[in-house]
């Protein structure tokens, strides 16, 4: 989301001649578009404005401001603890930014600050708003298209709930034509963006009969040019059946699934409000692998939960174990302001988090290199990225890094599909040699 935030952010700053420089000590303007997610993004945030105030005392007519979820869970706390910073800008706000620099920038004020929040809220068509693509040229083949924003889940540690707001859709009109807008600009590969995408749909009209999201996938993987669409994030509460066939019915929906499980312990499970036992989770991957074998399977794991034993913490190494995710992302439990884990007892002590990540990713790592050499010897479909001097690096469906040698290095453009035999695995990516039969 962050990523896609950032992106429209240039788009609507570049419309208005800003340009992007690759180093902050260059800019007239500094935006940190931040996250809070976690304890330690929100920490980089304030270390990151601390070294901004030398370069403003430099140059006092720097621009400083903030945006995303800092920005909005902070308000104007942020102005209190940074006096250097200029504006504040929520994450329902972001449209705002042209006008809140042009009156800063020609001293009309001295300080902004936009960050309502509001269940009426619906996102805005940030594509159309655009005169021209200014999105830089390297990722223009693969893009995010926002469909729904906020959450209604009130998992116990999250601070998404209080940051994004309400769980809000995008019509499907508005989706399927800012898909085909970015097709007919050269987009190969659409990902689908929501905190949780699956329960699209389900909290405001998206048009005039129901729509689900399996059927909005299907709409949008029906748009000429598609060639690769993802989605991402989906809760497991929200796993419809219907979402599950789309892995076998649609061609070009990516066979790479990430879907957090967060714990493999149901009294963990339960203590976090996340309405789905290990047992369900477990059927669900059952089934997606029976929609869909070549299925990679990728989750979010949080270890340390307040109340977790070595019993339950055992539970979730099991789950690993038994599902063997192609991937994962692991994090240390931290309290988030408004959360309500922050008032649980028994909270886990640091060195004792810490251990318990280094073991999950100690087997995941291992468990991620045995998934890699299942590919050894096979042929896939790479979409290209960019061009090395010596090798092509690519991306497979299943969501997997190549770097591959081809002869065809100079014709090859980000955005080309390459078949490619792989013939080695690391921890991190594979390795491969375009097939013979496209020399
Ligand atoms: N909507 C997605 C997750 C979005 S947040 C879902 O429901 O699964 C991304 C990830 O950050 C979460 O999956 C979780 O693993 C992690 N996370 C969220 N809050 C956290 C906290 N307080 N401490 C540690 N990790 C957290
Ligand atoms: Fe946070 Fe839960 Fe919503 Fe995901 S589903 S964004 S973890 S509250």
């Amino acid at each position: 989301m962050n990523e896609r935030d950032s992106e429209i952010i240039e788009q609507l700053l570049c419309q208005k001649g800003y340009c992007p420089v690759d180093n902050a000590e260059a800019a007239d303007v500094v935006i940190l578009n931040t996250c809070s997610i976690r304890e330690k993004a929100e920490q980089k945030v304030f270390s990151l404005l601390g070294r901004l105030r030398r370069q403003k005392q430099e140059n006092p007519a720097l621009l400083i401001g903030v945006t995303g979820c800092v920005a909005q869970q902070e308000g104007p706390g942020l102005f209190a603890r940074m006096p250097h910073v200029n504006f504040v800008v929520g994450t329902q706000q972001l449209f705002q930014l042209p006008d809140i620099l042009h009156r800063l920038e020609r001293r009309l004020s001295r300080n902004e600050m936009a960050i309502n929040l509001e269940a009426s809220f619906s996102i805005p068509p940030f594509q159309k708003m655009l005169l021209h693509d200014s999105a830089r040229n390297h990722s223009s083949f693969q893009r995010f298209v926002t469909i729904m924003q906020g959450c209604n889940n009130y998992c116990t540690y999250c601070v998404v709930p209080y940051t994004r707001g309400r769980e809000i859709s995008r019509t499907v009109a508005d989706i399927v034509e800012e898909v085909q807008i970015l097709t007919k600009q050269g987009v190969r590969e659409i990902t689908l963006l929501g905190q949780n995408v699956n329960s699209y749909g389900k909290t405001n009209p998206v048009a005039e009969g129901k729509v689900s999201f399996a059927d909005l996938l299907r709409l949008v993987a029906a748009v000429p040019g598609v060639e690769r669409l993802r989605f991402t994030t989906s809760n497991p509460k929200d796993l419809s059946e219907g979402l599950m066939r789309c892995f076998a019915e649609l061609g070009n929906l990516c066979p790479s699934f990430h879907l957090p499980v967060q714990s493999g312990s149901n009294a963990v499970l339960r203590s976090m409000n996340r309405k789905y036992t290990v047992e369900q989770y477990l059927d669900q991957v059952a089934s997606l692998r029976r929609y869909c074998p070549d299925i990679a399977l990728y989750t979010d794991i949080i270890v340390g939960f307040p109340g977790e034993t070595d019993d339950d913490f055992e539970k979730t190494m099991d789950l690993l174990k038994a599902i063997r995710f192609h991937g994962s992302f692991s994090f240390k439990y931290s309290d988030r302001p408004r959360a309500r884990s922050v008032f649980f007892a028994n909270k886990v002590k640091e060195e004792i988090k810490t251990e318990r990540l280094a073991r999950f990713q100690a087997l995941q790592s291992k468990i991620r290199m045995e998934r890699n050499k299942e590919y050894i010897g096979k042929t896939v479909e790479v979409m290209v990225e960019s061009e090395g001097a010596q090798q092509v690096k690519g991306r497979t469906a299943t969501n997997h890094i190549v770097h591959f040698a081809t002869k065809r290095q100079q014709s090859l453009r980000p955005g080309d599909l390459v078949e490619v035999l792989i013939h080695s695995a690391g921890n991190h990516s594979l390795k491969g040699i375009s097939c013979p039969c496209q020399e």
